[in-house]
């Protein structure tokens, strides 16, 4: 880090990790007119990276996940304020556990969360997800979901 005085190198007296701004603070010393400064270098959140069913890479989306959710959700007593707030809480389990996560495992740990809000915004939720090809996977899927409960 360059001395905002003489631009010359700088000596780091003093590392702190400030723990609200999630960012690090360094006391510095410029080496050549011994200027004092302090920086801040702010983390970035690490990004949940998604393998999609065709090996491609891409961020997580929470945004995309919404408008999927609130289309099973239409017409049932669950606000867009909540379907936001249960994106939230899977990306921060997924970002827990994995860099990389699978999309399968983003649409089980969604409709693990939708099945306790709300059965047929679940069971929307899933026929999609899972494209159910026949009649009997769905009818499958409901008693499953009936023996969970
Ligand atoms: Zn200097």
């Amino acid at each position: 880090m360059q001395c905002p005085v003489c631009q010359s190198d700088s000596k780091v007296l003093d590392t702190r990790w400030i723990e609200e701004e999630n960012s690090i603070r360094r006391k510095r010393e410029c080496i050549q007119c011994s200027k004092r400064f302090v920086t801040y270098e702010k983390i970035e959140d690490k990004p949940l990276v998604v393998i999609k069913k065709s090996g491609r890479r891409e961020l997580f989306d929470g945004s995309k996940l919404l408008k999927g959710l609130a289309k099973a959700c239409e017409k049932r007593p669950i606000s867009i304020e909540e379907l936001n707030q249960m994106i939230l809480d899977v990306e921060k389990e997924l970002k827990n556990q994995y860099t990389e996560v699978p999309a399968s495992e983003i649409g089980e740990c969604i409709m693990h969360k939708l099945m306790q809000m709300d059965e047929v915004a679940y069971v929307r939720f899933a026929s999609v997800y899972k494209d159910f090809s026949d009649v009997q996977t769905f009818i499958r899927e409901i008693e499953v979901m009936k023996e969970r409960k």
